[in-house]
Formats: C-alpha cells, sequence, structure tokens
C-alpha cells in the first residue's frame, strides 16, 4: 500500500498546483464538499418555454435585447469590439437556469447526504403518484413549479449510483465535476456533431462566408487522439475513430465493420459489398456460406450486436479455455478457423479483454500476435471488447501492475476496438469510444448517402475530410445528429493529465485487491472462480465471490443491499449464485472504502441466521 500513499501524495501535489485538482483526491473528500461556485455558470438542461413568465419570475429589469444580433458563427479570426458582445446582463433565460442550477445543487446535495443508496418503495411511490395520469391532458405549468416538481418529486427516488462511493454494481462509473461541468457546457450550447467543416474549405475563396461552422469536431477529434495516447495505442494505427452511445454502440460498430471487410476482402468487385447490395446478396458473390464470431465469455452486447446486424446471436462460438473460461484458447482457436474456411465461412475474432463478470482478460502477454498471425492466414477481423478492461493499459508502468499490463499487451494489433467512456473514464452517460484501423472500412457502411443539404463543402469528400483527417461524424457512426460527446472526455484528460488518471485507476485497483485479499482470508467468505489461486496482481477492478454458507448465499445480494450501505449485483458463475463489486468511481478512497466494505460483509455474515 506503500504506493497507494505515494500516488495520493503525488496527486496532491498536483493539486496543490492547480485548484480545480482539489476535487479529485484529498482523503475524506466527499460529495457535500464540492463547491458548486465553479459550476454555477454552467447550467444544467432547461427548456424555456415561457419567457414571459420568465422575466416576471427573475424578477430583473435589465431585460433589454441586445444593441446588436452576434454572430451565429465564429469568424477565422475572433472578433473583438463592443458590437459582438452586448451587455450580457441577467437575461430571463440566464437568470431563470442560475437559480436553477442553484437550487438543483443545494436538492442534490441534501439528498446526497439524506438518502440510501437505493430509493425505498416509499419514495417510488411517492413519485409514481406525483406523475400525470391518464387521460394526460397535459396542462401547462410555469418552468419554476416544474423544476420544484423535478426536484422534490422525482429526485428523491433516484439512486445514488454516481454519488456514492459503495455503490458497486454492474459496471457503472460516477462523474467527476469538471465532467459535469463540461456536460452543462455542451447541453448549454448544444452542439450538434454532425458534418465537419475543414479550416481550409471554411476560409477558401469558393466558401462564401469565410466563417467557420463550429470547433467541435475538430475537439472532438484532439480528444480521441488524447484518449489513444492514455491507453498506449498509436494515434496513427487507429485513423477511424468516433464517440458512441456506449460499449453497445461501439460493439456493434465493430461488428459491422468485421463483417463488412470479411466480405469485401473476398470479392472480386467492391459493387456488390454488404454496403452497397446487403448481406444475403453480398455472401453470396463472395461465396461466404455464414459468418462466426470465435470468442471467449463475451458481453451479451456483442450476441445484441450479432443480433442487431444480421449474424445472428447463434454465429458466437465459444474458444475459451476449459479451466480458464474468460481466456482465449489458441489450441481451440486455429483449428476452429481452419474448420470455418473449409465450410466457406468468415470469421471475427471477438477478444473479452476485461470480461464483465470475473473482470479477468481473454489474452496474456504473448497471445495478440499470435492472434494477429492467425487472423492474417485466415482472413479474420479482429474487434478487441475493452469496455472497461482496455484501461489498465493506462495503469501506471510499475511492478504492481505488471501482470495486468500484459492482459492488455498487443491490443494495437486489433482491427477494431470498442471503449466505454461512462464506466472508467467517468464521464456522464451516454459515452462509448470505437477506435479502428480501417477507416474507409467504417465509411463504407456508415457513410450517409445522398442529402445535398448535409454534404460537406466542395473542397472535401464525400466521406469527410481527408486534408485534416477529420471525419464527418455521421459519416463514420449510428446517429446522424447528436450530441457534443466528447467534451466530458476531453475535460477530464485536460483536468486529470496521464499522472491523474494513472492515480484514478490505480486507486480502483487497490480498494478491488484489498476487498479480494479480505474475501479470500474471511473465514464467511470465498473468492471466485475457484479454480484461480487469487494472486493479488491479478485483480483488476472487480471481486467476484460468494459465501460459504449455501443458505446465505442464495440470499447474499439482497442481504448485503438491504443495509443501505453499499450496493452489489448478483450473477451466477458455474451455475451457482454469486456477487460481484465493481469498483469503478473516481470517489474510492482505499483505506476509507476497504473498512467500510469489510465492516458491512461481516455484519451480514454474522447476522445470518438459518431458517
Ligand atoms: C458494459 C459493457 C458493455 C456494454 O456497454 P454499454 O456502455 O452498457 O453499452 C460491453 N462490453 C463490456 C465488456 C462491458 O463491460
Amino acid at each position: 500500500m506503500h504506493m497507494t500513499n505515494q500516488l495520493i501524495l503525488s496527486n496532491l501535489q498536483h493539486a496543490s498546483k492547480d485548484p480545480s485538482q482539489a476535487l479529485f483526491l484529498p482523503p475524506s473528500f466527499g460529495p457535500s464538499q464540492i463547491s458548486s461556485e465553479p459550476h454555477r455558470l454552467l447550467l444544467a438542461p432547461c427548456q424555456v418555454s415561457h419567457c414571459r413568465e420568465l422575466s416576471s419570475e427573475s424578477n430583473t429589469k435589465n431585460t433589454r435585447p441586445p444593441t446588436s444580433i452576434p454572430p451565429i458563427m465564429t469568424t477565422p479570426n475572433t472578433p473583438t469590439g463592443p458590437d459582438l458582445h452586448p451587455d450580457p446582463g441577467p437575461d430571463p433565460e440566464s437568470a431563470f437556469l442560475l437559480s436553477a442550477y442553484t437550487r438543483l445543487r443545494a436538492t442534490v446535495t441534501t439528498h446526497t447526504t439524506t438518502h440510501p443508496i437505493l430509493p425505498t418503495p416509499q419514495t417510488l411511490t411517492q413519485t409514481l403518484s406525483s406523475l400525470p395520469s391518464a387521460p394526460f391532458d397535459l396542462p401547462p405549468s410555469t418552468p419554476s413549479s416544474t423544476l420544484t416538481h423535478l426536484l422534490e418529486s422525482i429526485l428523491p427516488s433516484l439512486n445514488q449510483q454516481s454519488t456514492s462511493p459503495y455503490y458497486y454494481g454492474f459496471v457503472t462509473g460516477s462523474c467527476l465535476p469538471i465532467a459535469q461541468a463540461a456536460d452543462n457546457l455542451v447541453t448549454a450550447l448544444d452542439q450538434n456533431v454532425q458534418v465537419h467543416f475543414p479550416q481550409s474549405s471554411s476560409s477558401s475563396s469558393s466558401s462564401s462566408s469565410g466563417w467557420v461552422h463550429s470547433s467541435a469536431t475538430f475537439v472532438e477529434s484532439t480528444t480521441l487522439s488524447m484518449l489513444l495516447s492514455l491507453l498506449d495505442l498509436p494515434p496513427s494505427r487507429f485513423p477511424a475513430k468516433t464517440f458512441t452511445t456506449g460499449a453497445t454502440g461501439a460493439n456493434i460498430l465493430g461488428l459491422a465493420c468485421g463483417r463488412e471487410y470479411l466480405i469485401s476482402s473476398r470479392l472480386s468487385s467492391p459493387e456488390k459489398s454488404v454496403a452497397k447490395v446487403g448481406l444475403v446478396k453480398a455472401c453470396i458473390a463472395a461465396g461466404v456460406a455464414d459468418i462466426k464470431i470465435l470468442t471467449s465469455k463475451p458481453h451479451s452486447s456483442l450476441l445484441k450486436a450479432a443480433k442487431i446486424l444480421g449474424l445472428g446471436e447463434e454465429c458466437v462460438l465459444d474458444v475459451g479455455q476449459d479451466d480458464k473460461p474468460w481466456r482465449i484458447d489458441l489450441d481451440k482457436l486455429e483449428p476452429a478457423l481452419k474448420e470455418a474456411e473449409k465450410n466457406s465461412t468468415a470469421c471475427i475474432i471477438a477478444i473479452s479483454s476485461g470480461e464483465v463478470n470475473t473482470g479477468r482478460f481473454a489474452t496474456a502477454i504473448f497471445d495478440m500476435p499470435k492472434i494477429r498471425s492467425l487472423a492474417d492466414r485466415y482472413k479474420a477481423w479482429i474487434h478487441v471488447d475493452g469496455a472497461f478492461g482496455i484501461f489498465a493499459r493506462a495503469l501506471p508502468k510499475t511492478d504492481q501492475f505488471l501482470s495486468l499490463r500484459a492482459c492488455v499487451a498487443g491490443m494495437e494489433l486489433a482491427d477494431s476496438i470498442c471503449v466505454d467512456g461512462h464506466k472508467l473514464l467517468n464521464v456522464p452517460y451516454d459515452n462509448g469510444i470505437f477506435f479502428s484501423r480501417h477507416p474507409s472500412t467504417l465509411t463504407q457502411v456508415f457513410s450517409n448517402p445522398g442529402a445535398a443539404y448535409l454534404a460537406p463543402p466542395p473542397s472535401s469528400s464525400a466521406a469527410g475530410s481527408q486534408e485534416d483527417g477529420i471525419f464527418g461524424p455521421l459519416n463514420i457512426g449510428l446517429e446522424n445528429s447528436r450530441r457534443f460527446r466528447a467534451l466530458p472526455v476531453y475535460a477530464v484528460l485536460k483536468s486529470e493529465g496521464r499522472e491523474g488518471m494513472e492515480a484514478m485507476f490505480s486507486r480502483m485497483v487497490f480498494l478491488a485487491r484489498k476487498l479480494a485479499s479480505f474475501i479470500h482470508n474471511c473465514e464467511h467468505y470465498e473468492m471466485l472462480p475457484e479454480t484461480e489461486n487469487h494472486v493479488e496482481e491479478d485483480i483488476f477492478m472487480i471481486v467476484l465471490f460468494r459465501a460459504r454458507n449455501e443458505a446465505l448465499n442464495n440470499v447474499l445480494v439482497n442481504r448485503i443491499n438491504q443495509t443501505g450501505k453499499m450496493f452489489v449485483s448478483g450473477t451466477q458463475w458455474q451455475g451457482r449464485k454469486a456477487v460481484r463489486i465493481a469498483v469503478s468511481t473516481w470517489r474510492v478512497e482505499v483505506e476509507r472504502d476497504a473498512k467500510y466494505v469489510e465492516g458491512v460483509l461481516r455484519e451480514v455474515a454474522e447476522s445470518f441466521v438459518e431458517a
């Protein structure tokens, strides 16, 4: 634990340089200590529909319109001068939002300190009885009374998955204060990150305006490169990169690209690709009879992606090791590829880099180069589902993390990688990331054909810009219109830096390891999988365990959650009930939380009386 202290210390030093860093690390830092001051001006979502009512509510005399209309777009040279900056006095919209956000923060703070992690059935009943009911006449109410309804009737029955350090369910992540602030800015200016207008085309003589549309696509591109760098993946190797709604979205992109690539590479004419003629005709033209996904313990969203993409969930073939089912078995992989080739079957190899039950990894140090050469030989696509596990690559390069880093070595050899933002990165939902080495495959599948009004300027290609390497987001992802998902990630990386991120991930790992070691040595519980010898160095941020007493084990999840002190998810392991603790919040304080969780687990076991 010496290392923990060192990391905390180095972060405190880091923090002293920049006051905003104080929000991140100091021990005994609780939600109530977050000053609302820095966030005051960054406002929460609000639809202003009653302007007249607002101006009277806001009790302000300064409601005169600006003397001149500010520009909609920004000039290439930042404009200055009084005309473009009318007096920003408290106009009705700002006055409402300011007071709304002040109220919101105060209510959240009180809620966090007075409510249990999950809402009680009574609070849920109260919320449900406050909702409009049939026949839904939709009578209007003022923004202010609507806000009161949200804060007093709805908020109390929401859970503390983000605000409590003791919510260990699923893999959820929390939300760093700077990410929240950034997300409020995203909402305040509500940019639609859709079309990319490169800088040169905007300022070229052929451009009518000489204006830049928005910096959002540039910021997204930079953010994705920063993230690649954090993950120790060479940005030049992953020219195709975009934000998705989450890891499910990124898995859909990965399998869609894999499917397209497998079939296109077996076609004599690209005119017959899946994107052009559809899956059935393309498969016939390519002589492909079937597509299989070879994997070990995949996340359920991978099966969902297979269903959506017309591959079918039964296309998934398990090539996991018998004693470590989360690990890819190379002795099964090669025969499976060979057999597939014989049957005119094309294959996607899906690497579960972070298995969601055990937190273990599909590969070890020398596996990826071998899998890559097999993929090349059999023309397979490698997709990595690294939703949370890929962040093991961002751990400090110290001995404590050597074996974890070995599990995520070689990921740069993949054709596509799925990453979650709203889990370990601690940015708000919805946030996922997709990286690929094959931009032309991505645009082949996702380019938005036709609509002239969405076309980028003439100087750039249809897919986006080849000049600056930035693709139009609508041509490389599911959505046409979407929010500026990059900004919270940008803010987190900018504010924490590599050092802050390393420290945050380290704290998650150290807490998980402390809990694993407690459970391993506790007479009431046992670590899973039982086939492992539970070396501390192998633990990432998920702890899977069960009670030794079968009767207690059957009710364990409920007993823990009924304490109201912490929340865990139940699961099954080898046909028996099991409990998972997933540590993925920035709020972790290793010593404090280890003591707390150990106390709860002891209390639950010691107070259990068999019926
Ligand atoms: C959570 C998770 C997913 C699905 O992610 P969403 O963000 O919930 O869509 C996919 N794969 C793994 C390994 C996960 O942990």
